[in-house]
């Protein structure tokens, strides 16, 4: 049995989930025991009175426990990767890729510990000085969607415990398995008991526990725009620091001097890698009249060509949806597609592999218009609209025109239009000549509008989120 982590121990839960490979049903990856919320709140308690031992352990220390965890993590990025696509459904490569950048970002985050900078300046009042420094927050509450089940949860834990926090961390239902086994590394890496916590449970009851306590210090959340503006109501009616990252509908601008290779290898990518099923994934195409049937016809051609199939088999370039909720919802969008009057040029079924899995042709939608449902609402499957506009005007008003704004792409050459996207594009991450997907972990990351709230994660920004600022007055 698979446990949750409190206190230094692994414990007992109160109910269990069964864990199955979305790409072979009859694969049971394992039994995972969930926590009930009075256990939480012991969680959250012990992590809460855990936060001085931490903090006293000065930053040496926490680097060093940090770095360990990042090269525990690389060294076995082999199993741990395929755990992971064993029980996500993205194929090996970027199971493996996903472990390799978790594994990065805990080492950097190492340095980051024994960086963190204050600064000193004059006061107004002679004779008198001014010291402003970072302070840890105290306890994060850490709430992850299943989507990438070891570097969200990194990207959160790693900065939260460099900068002195303790931490009570709650994955989704869909991962246990991933979640664990960071959890056996970290629980190996020398952090005092109760520093570190993991509570595998339901979002109504564990989540909930975690949003609704006074003792949680600041809550960073990954998921669903309707979860995460639950827990912003909540966190703000007690004053809690919040963090929020969530939906996407972004897109990819394809202008009519792109080069057509860049641009579909850019869609492709962006489109289906990961089934879709990123939050930066590429899921409107908006392209200029005079590339669109070449870009369309080329892009058909890849993506019928692609090999949807079992995550670990060798050559597999897209598992499978990652469960039967997420494939009704993306089966349910297929028919709201074609009711707006859009057409399905490739895919818009479901497949049959030598194993039991939830498989569904990469799908592209031509003839939509950026009104539709399918061009507005997150779907976060293998399903991409094509909008065809006429210029780069039309194009740049159709990428901004939804509630989103998370991440944006554009194909071209024009240096005039590339320069004038990245300024004008209303997401907060925009990439060139590069799919919307795929990003560093050593710079900020988040979105604006309906997509992020609060400070950005990862790189430097993070500090801003994880510490407190102290201005100090001193007078000799
Ligand atoms: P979700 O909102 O269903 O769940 C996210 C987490 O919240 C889970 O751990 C869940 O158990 C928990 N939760 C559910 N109800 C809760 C409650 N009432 N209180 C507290 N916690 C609760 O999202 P999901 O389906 O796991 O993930 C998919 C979504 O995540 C997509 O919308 C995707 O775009 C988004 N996402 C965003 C980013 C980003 O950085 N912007 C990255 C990855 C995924």
């Amino acid at each position: 049995m698979n446990r949750s982590y409190i206190d230094g121990n692994w414990v007992k839960g109160k109910s269990a989930l069964k864990n199955l490979n979305p790409s072979d049903l009859d694969d049971c990856i394992g039994e995972f025991e969930c926590v009930d919320g009075s256990q939480t709140k012991e969680a959250i308690e012990i992590a809460s009175n855990a936060t001085s031992a931490w903090q006293e352990i000065g930053i040496h220390r926490r680097a060093e426990i940090l770095d360990h965890i990042g090269n525990e993590i690389l060294k076995k990025k082999e199993d741990l990767g395929t755990l992971l696509s064993r029980e996500e459904g993205k194929v090996l490569p970027e199971g493996i890729g996903e472990v390799e950048r978790a594994g990065h970002i805990f080492k950097f985050f190492a340095g980051e510990a024994v960086r963190v900078a204050g600064s000193s300046m004059e006061s107004v009042r002679l004779g008198v000085d001014v010291e402003i420094s970072r302070e840890p927050l105290g306890l994060i509450g850490i709430i992850t969607p299943w989507n990438f089940p070891i570097a969200i949860p990194a990207w959160k834990i790693a900065p939260a415990l460099a900068f002195g926090n303790t931490v009570v961390f709650k994955p989704a239902g869909l991962v246990p398995a991933s979640a664990h086994a960071l959890t056996q590394i970290i629980s190996e890496s020398g952090l005092p008991d109760g520093v570190f916590n993991l509570v595998m449970g339901s979002g109504s009851e564990v989540g909930a526990a975690i949003v609704d306590s006074l003792l949680v210090d600041a809550v960073t959340f990954t998921g669903s725009v309707e979860t995460g503006r639950n827990v912003l109501v909540k966190t703000a009616e007690r004053q809690a620091r919040v963090q929020l990252e969530m939906g996407g509908k972004n897109p990819l601008v394809i202008l009519d001097d792109a080069d057509l290779e860049i641009a579909v290898e850019c869609a492709l990518n962006g489109a289906f890698y990961s089934t879709g099923q990123r939050c930066t994934a590429s899921s409107r195409l908006i392209v200029t009249a005079g590339i669109h049937d070449r870009f369309v016809a080329r892009l058909v051609e890849r993506m019928e060509s692609m090999k949807v199939d079992h995550a670990l088999n060798p050559g597999t370039q897209m598992g499978p949806v990652v469960d039967q909720v997420q494939l009704e919802q993306d089966l349910e969008y297929l028919k709201i597609g074609r009711s707006e009057g859009a057409e399905i040029v490739s895919g818009g079924k479901q497949l049959e592999r030598k194993t039991k899995g939830y498989y569904l042709a990469p799908t592209l939608f031509t003839e939509t218009k950026n009104k539709m449902r399918i061009n507005q609402e997150e779907i976060f499957g293998p399903i991409a609209t094509v909008v065809k506009v006429n210029d780069y005007e039309e194009a740049l008003n159709t990428a901004n025109d939804t509630s989103f704004g998370l991440s944006a792409g554009i194909c071209t050459n024009s240096l005039k239009y590339s320069r004038n996207f990245r300024r004008k594009s209303g997401a907060g991450m925009v990439m060139v000549n590069l799919p919307t997907a795929g990003v560093d972990y050593h710079v900020p990351f988040g979105g604006r509008r309906s997509s992020s709230f609060g400070p950005r994660e990862q790189g430097q920004a993070a500090a801003q989120f994880y510490t407190a600022t102290k201005t100090a007055y001193i007078s000799p």
